[in-house]
């Protein structure tokens, strides 16, 4: 069986926390998808264009090189320079949404995917990695929870990070994302006709953690640590 576990979900799901819960539990590797198509969208606000403009980051994809390093803490490098942090801004979470919908960019960007993947036993987060990046993955999770838990849980993020944002200009982000992502042509966001669908809302982080260990252990025969 593929040593690969995929864990696809809407923004806000939970799905980074879980991701690498199940990775360090498991010591494999961690692969965030979403973090190369933020990189790929900081290249594209870096050269001043639109990202929905397919024709104008076409010539900024092809002298983009990113290299995501598949570890904890996870790092990031585009042509070279580390943009771990400079890709989490909320102005490039909306590019990134943005980019995503280019065929031509999803392409180079599963390459990568895959190249990495298939080194060492991985856990890949994202929107796709069960349908398209990893077909055959040992295990798919797909986690969802209703917009409004989303946005609740975000809205503690931000509170601990010492930030204030209204509750309903998260929702409508967080809306209009999933929207995006889930009618776009090019791997939108669904389930695999194989996943495990875990509905999250009142459950906390670590039971997610947790009940996905669980499946984890049945599927692949093996423990916390092994
Ligand atoms: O998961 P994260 O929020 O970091 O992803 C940023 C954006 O990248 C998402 O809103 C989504 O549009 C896109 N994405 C994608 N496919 C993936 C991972 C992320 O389209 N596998």
């Amino acid at each position: 069986m593929e040593k690969v576990i995929t864990i696809d979900g809407p923004a806000g799901v939970g799905k980074s926390t879980t991701a690498k819960g199940v990775a360090e539990a498991l010591q494999w590797q961690y692969i965030d998808t979403g973090a190369m198509y933020r990189a790929m969208a900081l290249a594209a606000t870096q050269a001043g264009i639109d990202p929905s403009n397919g024709e104008e980051v076409l010539p900024v994809l092809e002298r983009t090189d990113i290299e995501l390093y598949p570890t904890l803490p996870v790092r990031i490098k585009l042509n070279g320079s580390e943009v771990t942090k400079e890709i989490r801004s909320a102005e490039v979470s909306e590019a990134s949404s943005k980019i995503s919908v280019h065929g031509f960019v999803r392409r180079k960007l599963v390459e990568l995917q895959q190249e990495l993947g298939r080194k060492q036993p991985s856990v890949l987060e994202g929107r796709d990695t069960g349908t398209v990046v990893f077909p055959n993955a040992g295990l798919k999770i797909f986690l969802d929870a209703s917009v409004e838990e989303r946005a609740a849980r975000r809205l503690r993020d931000y509170r601990k990070a010492g930030k204030e944002i209204a509750l309903e200009k998260i929702v409508e982000e967080l809306r209009i994302r999933d929207q995006r992502d889930r009618t776009r042509k090019e791997s939108p966001l669904v389930p695999a006709d194989d996943a495990v669908i875990l509905m999250t809302d009142g459950m906390s982080l670590c039971e997610q953690i947790d009940k996905v260990m669980m499946i984890v252990r049945e599927r692949f025969g093996i423990g916390d640590h092994s």
